[in-house]
């Protein structure tokens, strides 16, 4: 049975929890397969208004399976307070409904320490990190110093193991940053509040994946972030540390034989950006705080103004590219209801030539954007549900963008509830 993965288009942000709640209804098992807790999922359903961070979205759903892959920056203790705050919102997580990879490396506590103390180092040439440990989590991974969820079940080797990585890391703490070491008393508390509580979800998921997919069960891969914030793809240096891309879902759920044969790209009607880095369609002064409040675009983990911008057409079909999308959804239409005129960045102007290829993120920093203004239609669309319903203008503005970035749209979503929706079908 061949799976869906649903991924970001562009910088994140795009509303991809808010599509996997949705399309979860037809899916068995969600797995989240790289990233960690540094971005947020806000998910508005039956059961109320949720920020996720690493629980995958499929939370929600009654006999769906949600899985932690070993791609992802496993932190102990921001899950299991997750665990907790959406067990006191009334929704249940239990070893039935989560499942953890014992393949899964531990976001180990001294990241998040790293994290600042480099950012804090860099000061002015900052990347804008949300500081939850991610990038020293990943170099580390790759260096192997790290340890791995299953390692909790060898109690005697974990202790040794840790003993090491702390002796390890103390010493660029101390010598290189001048900070506090880590002792063995705060280890062991970090074991006891955090680990043990999530050992009793870690398994071997692959097993349980591969079994699933015998049994013909639907998988949805549920990813973090967006194309351009790809460690390969994105925007070098201001990408994050992992793989965003659908073609990592395999390696980084935990299985590698995995056939994606849907991937369900998440476009934002306009952009959005949090952190650092070029943003050549970005918006300033009055126009941009408008379409910043009417989107209420603040970071869901770190509370920040994200920077807001017109649709990127040139961004966009890169992140299309870079997803191999099969379809895409636009999310926040109804934002845009109150603009007479609406921007659109349709090609970059780099060294005096119009471009339409997303140039080398080095080249990125002196492309300026050439703007296009779409009529506006000037109404509340948030309660429409069929494509038919929607303003002529409206209608306009989606049939340019599927033309310009050559993907079917095959969701318009007009709100942040899970019924929000307009299904567009391929013969429209
Ligand atoms: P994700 O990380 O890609 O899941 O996106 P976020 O959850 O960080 O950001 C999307 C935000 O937009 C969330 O607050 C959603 O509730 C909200 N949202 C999603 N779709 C829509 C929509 O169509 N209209 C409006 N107004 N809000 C939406």
């Amino acid at each position: 049975m061949a799976g869906c993965a649903i991924v970001g288009i562009n910088w994140g942000d795009e509303g991809k929890g808010r599509m996997v709640d949705l399309l979860t209804e037809d899916y068995d098992v969600v797995i989240r397969y790289q990233g960690g807790g540094n971005a947020g999922h806000t998910v508005i359903n039956d059961k109320g208004k949720f920020a996720l961070h690493l629980l995958p979205s499929g939370i929600f759903r009654d006999g769906v399976v949600n899985i932690l892959g070993n791609g992802v920056a496993l932190d102990p203790e921001n899950l299991w307070n997750e665990i907790q705050q959406v067990a006191s919102q009334g929704v249940p997580v239990t070893p039935e409904n989560l499942k953890i990879s014992d393949r899964a490396s531990l976001l180990l506590p001294w990241h998040r320490d790293m994290d600042e103390l480099e950012e804090k180092r860099l000061a002015d040439k900052k990347f804008g990190s949300t500081k939850q440990g991610i990038a020293p989590f990943y170099s580390d991974k790759y260096q192997k110093k790290t340890v791995l969820a299953g390692e909790l079940f060898y109690p005697e080797h974990l202790k040794e193991h840790l003993h090491d990585l702390m002796e390890w890391k103390n010493l660029t703490l101390t010598k290189v940053y001048g900070a506090e070491p880590y002792t063995w008393e705060m280890l062991e508390k970090w074991l006891n509040d955090y680990c043990e509580k999530i050992k009793p979800y870690v398994c071997d998921t692959g097993l349980f994946l591969k079994d699933a997919d015998k049994a013909g069960k639907k998988l949805l891969f549920e990813a973090q972030l967006g194309s351009l914030r790809d460690l390969d793809y994105g925007i070098h240096p201001y990408t994050t540390s992992s793989n965003t891309t659908a073609a990592y879902a395999p390696i980084g759920s935990g299985y590698p034989g995995a056939k994606i044969d849907r991937v369900l790209g998440i476009v934002k009607a306009y952009s959005t950006c949090v952190g650092e880095g070029p943003f050549v369609s970005e918006m300033f002064g009055k126009e941009a705080d408008d379409l910043r409040e009417a989107g209420g675009e603040y970071g869901a983990k770190t509370g920040r103004p994200r920077r807001v911008g017109a649709l990127d057409i040139v961004a966009t079909s890169y992140g299309i590219e870079a997803q191999a999308a099969t379809e895409i959804a636009i999310t926040k239409l109804d934002v845009l209801s109150t603009m007479e005129k609406i921007p659109v960045c349709t090609a970059y102007m780099v060294d005096g030539k119009k471009v339409t290829r997303f140039p080398f993120p080095t080249a990125l920093k002196d492309a300026t954007p050439v703007i296009e203004y779409f009529d506006g239609w000037m109404t509340d669309i948030s309660n429409v549900r069929e494509w038919d319903k929607l303003p002529k203008a409206a209608q306009d503005y989606i049939l340019f963008i599927e033309k310009a970035v050559g993907c079917h749209i095959s969701y318009v979503s007009v709100g942040p509830e899970r019924e929000s929706i307009i299904l567009r079908s391929k013969e429209l």
